[in-house]
């Protein structure tokens, strides 16, 4: 493993869970071992995934302009400012605020689970590649603050109703940073190493049960 400060090229080993590993050279944190086992993100990631679902399947917030309503969605957000000639920023919202966080929370439970019951699922390293290299791109909680800025700021010119989008985004969003903390990027890859891949017959060769 390489020192992100430091760039050390060191080999490093398991540790029990609740320990951290620091790097010999610099001291600077290399991984840890969260407590909890696989179990814990798991339960939190399938709960965060169904609250984002409640998220994109109810309204997000409400508002009463002169007995005239009109409620937005999770996904009518990016879906509006593309049709008011913001094409390219309502591409970025849709993907940071649905797409990607879609992403994050399907492929997560995808690779615990395969970790958690010992199966080397299908796709499940390119999962894993692609959630290592996707975090960046997620910003819900930025659009939560950006959300409640917006409604903080609106409430004097119109009634506004936060609805029950709002809430289950929030707590996805809490959910998801409370998985991630339970469990390691470096744990997950080490875990998938040790779960024994498909049985390999060479092209050319018939396999059991074939006639040659
Ligand atoms: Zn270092």
């Amino acid at each position: 493993m390489a020192c992100r400060e430091c760039d050390t090229l060191q080999r490093v080993s398991l540790v029990a869970p609740g320990c951290k590993v620091l790097c010999r050279e610099c001291g600077s944190f290399l991984y840890r071992h969260p407590k909890g086992g696989i179990e814990r993100p798991l339960a939190l990631m399938l709960g965060g995934l169904l609250l984002y679902l409640l998220a994109n399947a109810f309204p997000l917030v409400t508002l009463d302009i002169g007995g005239i309503s009109r409620e937005t969605s999770l996904a009518g957000t990016g879906w509006a400012l593309y049709q008011h000639d913001m094409k390219l920023l309502g591409i970025l919202v849709l993907a940071t605020t649905v797409v990607v966080p879609m992403t994050i929370f399907s492929g997560t439970l995808y690779v615990l689970t395969g970790l958690r019951w010992h199966k080397r699922l299908p796709g499940i390293r390119g999962t894993l590649l692609l959630l290592s290299h996707m975090h960046p791109w997620e910003m819900a909680d930025v659009f939560v603050i950006s959300v409640l800025v917006a409604l903080v700021k609106m409430s004097g010119m119109a009634e506004v109703i936060v609805g029950g989008g709002l809430y289950a985004l929030l707590g996805a969003i809490v959910l998801g940073i409370a998985a991630r903390a339970g469990m390691d990027i470096f744990l997950l890859w080490n875990m998938l190493e040790g779960i024994p891949g498909r049985r390999h017959v060479p092209e050319g060769r018939p396999g059991v049960g074939e006639v040659a």
